[in-house]
């Protein structure tokens, strides 16, 4: 008999799920999706605050965004990118053909309920196993209806709840306050002063397009050490936020200065609102409690998490995330007992405590640990590992990307075989 798996959401995660749960023997995939379309985040929107249906905008993209990562290291590893385009950091635009050619390509549409918001999912529990009731809201007709499940993948994106930093006395501060998932396009803030408050990938994105029409951009971060890159002449590093004034900032070094905006680039939230306490589910400190290798709810492992990990190849990752997890229904991957995998879940916590990493990184794996985290998942699951040029390759626009903030864009990359081949301006390198 078939059994179900259940798909919360059709980004790149759940489209992911539907596709691997489709070749796997003996399981079928049910999709959510309260938006009309696939493609999650990518589906670039230029509203911000709440949707038709009263839902708060679930997209981040803003219209001039290219990928941060060149698309021969994004793409699913058994579906690449097309290489019609020369350039390798594409335009959102791009990405979301590419993950609407990813669903045509395996069938995936007719698979996936779209407009339908996953409200509640509640676990029942029986002496064998753990299935899973699925409560779902048609946003057309309004009316609701329950699917059980077998297994459940909850692929529902983690780059759409603000992540707001506690800034002391930011009620006096009389400017603009605006969060990177509601930022849209520059013209807003020409000839203004920006605070941008965070120097991840979009908080240096974010500045480098206000800076071609804003009178300064203080970029305000708390690494140790200034980010050793040349920058727009209008545009400084300073300290991290620590206290706001009327019309300005307090940095941490003491230092202050007046600002008409203050940009938080700041991230987001885990958020799984359609989840009962009975899943057994806790967020603390930025940590997904009790998450086996990131995924497996270790208290009813029928229950896995897609794109919990941050600083990674995300399509990549999503694969093997997903063929790991259906692999536990298949039976190519014979899970360890619950107290096994919460013991070696906690062991991991210690090693990065150990190795003076906060828990709200302990998601965060970067180019090392995301190397053998998909060669452990890979091992597993009996599967290949990652092609090793998308590991280098990797490696190598995440140093660009530190030393060359202005111009890591402007090279390609191509893979003819295993070698990487890097271009700029269409000379090789
Ligand atoms: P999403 O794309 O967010 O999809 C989640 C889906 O779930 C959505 O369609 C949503 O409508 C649906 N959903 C949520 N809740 C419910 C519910 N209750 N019921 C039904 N449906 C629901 N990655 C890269 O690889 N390269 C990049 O260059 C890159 N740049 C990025 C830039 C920005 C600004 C952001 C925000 C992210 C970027 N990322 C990038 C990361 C990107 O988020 C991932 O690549 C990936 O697209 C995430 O896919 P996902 O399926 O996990 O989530």
């Amino acid at each position: 008999m078939m059994r179900v798996v259940g798909v919360i959401g059709a980004g790149a995660a759940g489209l992911c799920a539907a596709r691997h749960a489709l070749a796997s023997t003996g399981l079928s995939p049910v999709v959510w999706e309260k938006s009309s379309q696939v493609g999650g985040t990518w589906v670039y929107t230029p509203h911000t605050g709440k949707d038709q249906d009263g839902l708060p905008i679930h997209s981040s993209m803003y219209q001039s965004l290219k990928t941060n990562l060149p698309k021969e290291v994004m793409g699913f590893p058994d579906f690449p990118f097309s290489s019609d385009k020369e350039e390798s950091f594409i335009h959102h635009s791009d990405v979301l053909k590419y993950l609407k050619s990813y669903t045509d390509n395996f069938n995936l549409n007719q698979y996936i309920k779209f407009r339908h918001h996953v409200e509640l999912v509640t676990p029942v529990v029986t002496d064998e196993k753990t299935t899973w009731q699925v409560t779902v809201q048609d946003l057309d007709t309004k009316t609701s209806s329950t699917t059980v499940c077998d297994a459940l993948l909850i692929c529902n994106g983690h780059y759409s709840v603000p992540r707001m930093p506690q800034v002391e006395d930011i009620e006096r501060y009389k400017g603009k306050q605006v969060h990177s998932h509601d930022y849209r396009e520059p013209s807003p803030y020409k000839g203004l002063t920006v605070v941008v408050l965070g120097a991840a990938a979009s908080g240096l994105d974010i500045s480098l397009e206000l800076a071609t029409v804003a009178k300064e951009v203080l970029l305000s971060h708390n690494f140790p050490l200034p980010i050793p890159s040349e920058l727009p002449p209008n545009m400084r590093q300073v300290q991290g936020v620590v206290s706001a004034l009327d019309e300005g900032f307090v940095f941490a070094d003491g230092s202050s200065a007046q600002a008409d905006v203050i940009m938080y680039c700041t991230g987001y939230e885990f958020t799984f609102p359609f989840l009962t306490d009975d899943c057994g589910v806790t967020i603390e400190n930025n940590i997904v409690k009790p998450l086996y290798k990131h995924v497996i709810n270790t208290t009813h492992p029928s229950m896995g998490f897609i794109g919990i990990p941050f600083q990674v190849c995300p399509f990549p990752t999503f694969d093997f995330q997903v063929r790991y997890f259906l692999g536990t229904l298949t039976g190519i991957v014979t899970l360890e007992s619950q107290n096994e995998m919460v013991a070696a879940t906690q062991f991991e916590l210690e090693c990065r405590r150990s190795l003076g990493y906060s828990d709200k990184k302990f998601h965060q794996l970067g180019f090392v640990r995301q190397e053998q985290y998909l060669a452990d998942l890979a091992k597993n699951m009996h599967a290949a590992q990652i092609p090793q040029h998308i590991l280098t390759n990797f490696k190598v626009v995440v140093f660009r990307a530190i030393f060359s903030i202005m111009k890591f864009k402007q090279y390609s990359y191509s893979n003819d075989g295993n070698t990487l081949i890097e271009t700029l301006h269409g000379k090789r390198i």
